[in-house]
């Protein structure tokens, strides 16, 4: 077979429906929707007591982006990201500030789904809070309590019994005695002293005095939902006994996801999830960026002086889901960098392709059929990157790719093809802001590439703390006639006549 033959029967095998790993096989695994018409995908949604660090966005970021995908590739999707409103953090902090719990989270919820929509992301078909469906959990735990898969104890508690379920362990492949070792000695909490077996989880928390207001009655007694119980519960609801796709940062999959493993099947007799999707973490200096650690970032923090929201998503995309990805400030600017440049490629091939930026805008809004964009088009190995395992990078990669050959192209047939193609693209990935607005864009011209070196040099200088350099590389630049502009995300360059 002729090479280009080959390598075109090869890229149409690729051309196929979204694959991705799924956790529970170690496997790569079609994504389908297995009642034939709509993909239901359930998320594990943020605590609601502090506002959410970037990791965290990160992870829904990329769920977002595992949406689209699908979307674009011409399947609807039915969206369930639920909202932790009661657990031992909401409680405290709602107790401390002396404020009924649900007067304590409101002003949360809002600023994460402010913060969700300042990245793009597309909002959730529904958007449950653990708090409205009390009445489901108790039904789920009458039925394990009646099956003989919990028992409550004098404190009002009700437990899993872990040892009624022989395959608790098989998502994070926990045999017996690491199940043992893996759940601490000794009561976890004080809540959890009458348990019968160390791994046994809490269903439902009897009443303690610090929970305050915060309790329900039941025919068990008074107290509040144990966390995990809530996604079975709110997952079951809205989508049913099986979920196509079940998505979570990888943290979650013990004991979190194991344990909604446990009950829901438990409960129902039924397999729970066809597909399991988890994110892994995002870093600072090789640690898990979390709110204990003190160690994480805002959206608020990165974005007060003016950078885009758009320019952190780019960010957190830049690198495959399944891969830590280290934050840095150095990172923000690259891909601040990455994004002008890439849009002033655009602001400059959109009219050449006959078109204005008002219907490229609505290519990116309405994305086309997948099969007659991409054949034998050179954004083909973009959109099957994608595909395969949600190669966010890499299929970026091959965009930044095609700015040489965009720049010199004359044809307005093959520029409009492909723009309509990357237009199916920043869909999928969520960047269909680009490319940033023209009057931005010409308010600053663009730096030649001798100068862009020295800015980049000193900025490096700076990184480094290396601030004598740092100043003579301003001097020189200053001297070739710009001036160098710093913020907290990075700099800017502007002609010094322009002061
Ligand atoms: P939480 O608000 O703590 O319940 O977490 C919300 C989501 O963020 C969960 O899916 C977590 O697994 C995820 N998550 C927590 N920390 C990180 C991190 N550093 N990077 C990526 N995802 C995270
Ligand atoms: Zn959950």
């Amino acid at each position: 077979m002729p090479a280009l033959v080959y390598f075109k029967s090869l890229c149409n095998e690729f051309a196929m429906p979204l694959h991705l790993h799924d956790t529970f096989t170690r496997q790569l695994k079609e994504v389908r929707p297995h009642d034939g018409q709509s993909l239901r995908f359930y998320c594990c949604g943020p605590t609601v007591y502090a506002p959410a660090h970037i990791g965290n966005l990160r992870t829904f970021v990329l769920q977002d982006v595992f949406r689209r995908t699908v979307e674009a590739n011409g399947i609807s999707v039915k969206h369930i990201r639920n909202l932790t409103d009661v657990d031992d953090k909401t409680i405290r902090a709602a107790n401390e500030q002396k404020l009924p719990l649900e007067d304590f989270t409101r002003p949360w919820i809002t600023r994460f789904q402010e913060d969700c929509q300042s990245l793009n992301m597309l909002p959730p078909s529904e958007e449950p809070a653990a708090t409205a469906h009390i009445p489901e959990q108790m039904k789920l735990i009458e039925t394990l309590l009646a099956k003989g898969h919990a028992y409550a104890t004098d404190d009002g508690s009700v437990y899993f019994k872990v040892s009624s379920f022989p395959s608790y362990g098989k998502l994070s492949r926990l045999d017996e005695r690491e199940l043992q070792s893996t759940v601490p000695e000794g009561p976890q909490d004080a809540d959890e002293y009458e348990k019968a077996d160390r791994s046994d989880f809490a269903l439902w928390k009897g009443r303690k005095p610090e929970d305050g207001e915060v309790f329900w009655e039941t025919p068990w007694g008074r107290g509040r939902p144990g966390w995990h119980l809530e996604c079975s519960a709110m997952s079951m609801a809205a989508l049913g006994s099986t979920l196509d796709v079940h998505g979570g940062g990888v943290d979650l999959v013990f004991p979190h996801h194991e344990n909604e493993i446990a009950q829901s099947e438990a409960c129902t007799g039924q397999l729970f999830v066809h597909h399991w999707f988890h994110c892994a973490h995002l870093m600072v200096e090789g640690e898990k960026m979390s709110k204990s650690l003190g160690n994480m970032y805002t959206l608020d923090d990165l974005t007060k002086d003016g950078l885009s929201p758009l320019i952190v998503r780019f960010v957190l995309l830049s690198g495959h889901y399944r891969q830590q990805l280290n934050f840095t400030f150095n990172a923000l600017h690259a891909a601040n960098e990455a994004l002008r440049k890439f849009s002033q490629t655009l602001l400059r091939i959109i009219p050449r392709a006959e078109i204005d930026l008002a219907t490229f805008r609505h290519w990116c809004r309405a994305p086309g059929d997948q099969n007659e964009l991409f054949n034998e088009s050179p954004l083909q190995n973009a959109w099957n990157l994608l595909c395969r395992d949600l190669n966010t990078s890499g299929a970026w990669g091959q965009l930044m790719k095609q700015r040489g050959r965009w720049e010199k192209e004359k044809d307005p047939g093959i520029l409009q093809r492909d723009l309509q193609a990357l237009a199916h693209l920043l869909y999928a990935l969520g960047l269909e802001q680009l490319p940033f607005a023209p009057e931005e864009e010409k308010s600053e011209p663009e730096a030649p590439a001798e100068i862009q070196t020295l800015a980049e040099k000193r900025w490096q200088a700076k990184a480094n703390r290396d601030f004598a350099t740092a100043d003579e590389l301003r001097d020189s630049l200053k001297n070739k006639g710009w001036l160098v502009k710093d913020s907290r995300d990075g700099y800017t360059l502007r002609p010094a006549t322009k002061s």
